[in-house]
């Protein structure tokens, strides 16, 4: 074959080859290409209102008992008090922190909150307690979504009721009396890390307090630490924690606790 054909063939097998792909219709775009029917998600039946736990939910606290429920100090048997539906802090000395017998990963949890109608103190020294997400020890170790009465008691806004403690500004103030129940509706990430224990993904928190989101996917440092600068630590599964706060304001009240474990 000479050049001159080898080239004149190549020239014309290119125009076959653009008069092909110029006549072909294009596939006609079709509502169904982007339909997806599989897997289902799982049927999930809601409460009879959204405070209500749904069908999957796992319950901490319905009114009547303690059993999910174990000191953070030593494991044994919760000592706070039950009364009227309600788990109220016990301050006594040596009583301490509470803590699930149950440990998560990441969950999406609800729980509800009343600060004593004739609460006393000012500052951080005026119902405080907490929500650690994950408890990492005995104390205040591991992430605090603070409680304390916020309506009109003035603070820095970082350890505010809404804030992870210290690290975040809650993007509004929903306190509500203090005498009234209050609620928190929290998405929680858990950190993950390395084999080495090296830091892979940071821990997020979403709460909605009252009704009103505060934190918004909010990335935290590390564990929330009352002095210094915040840092991770390796852990795998963990507690929910609620904090018997050493201030000598009367102790405030939980009720309607429940966790879904999410994938
Ligand atoms: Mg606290």
């Amino acid at each position: 074959m000479n050049i001159r054909f080898s080239k004149l063939l190549a020239l014309t097998s290119l125009i076959v080859a653009i008069a092909l792909v110029a006549g072909q219709e294009s596939p006609k775009p079709n509502p169904k290409d982007t339909d997806v029917w599989e897997p289902a998600p799982p049927v999930v039946t809601p409460g009879a209102t959204d405070d209500d736990p749904p069908s999957d939910a796992i319950v901490l606290f319905d009114g009547k008992n303690l059993d999910e429920w174990i000191s953070a100090q030593d494991h044994t048997p919760a000592r706070w008090f039950v009364h009227d539906g309600v788990m109220t802090v016990n301050k006594a000395h040596g009583v301490g922190n509470l803590e699930t017998r149950r440990k998560f990963k990441d969950y999406q949890l609800h729980i509800e909150w009343r600060i004593p109608p004739d609460i006393t103190g000012s500052g951080q020294a005026r119902g405080n307690s907490g929500v650690f997400l994950a408890s990492t020890g005995p104390g205040n170790d591991g992430y605090e979504l603070q409680v304390l009465d916020s309506y009109g008691n003035k603070t820095y806004v970082n350890g505010m009721a809404g804030s992870l403690y210290k690290q975040s500004i809650p993007l509004a103030n929903a306190a509500r009396k203090p005498g009234q129940w209050q609620s928190y509706n929290v998405i929680w990430t858990a950190p993950t890390f390395n084999r080495d224990g090296s830091l892979k993904t940071p821990a997020y928190a979403t709460v909605f307090w009252n009704g009103v989101l505060v934190d918004n996917h909010f990335e935290l440092k590390g564990q929330t630490l009352n002095i210094g600068k915040p840092f991770y630590r390796a852990y795998d599964r963990a507690p929910i924690k609620l904090q018997a706060h050493g201030d000598k304001s009367e102790p405030i009240s939980y009720r309607n606790i429940w966790v879904r474990e999410l994938p």
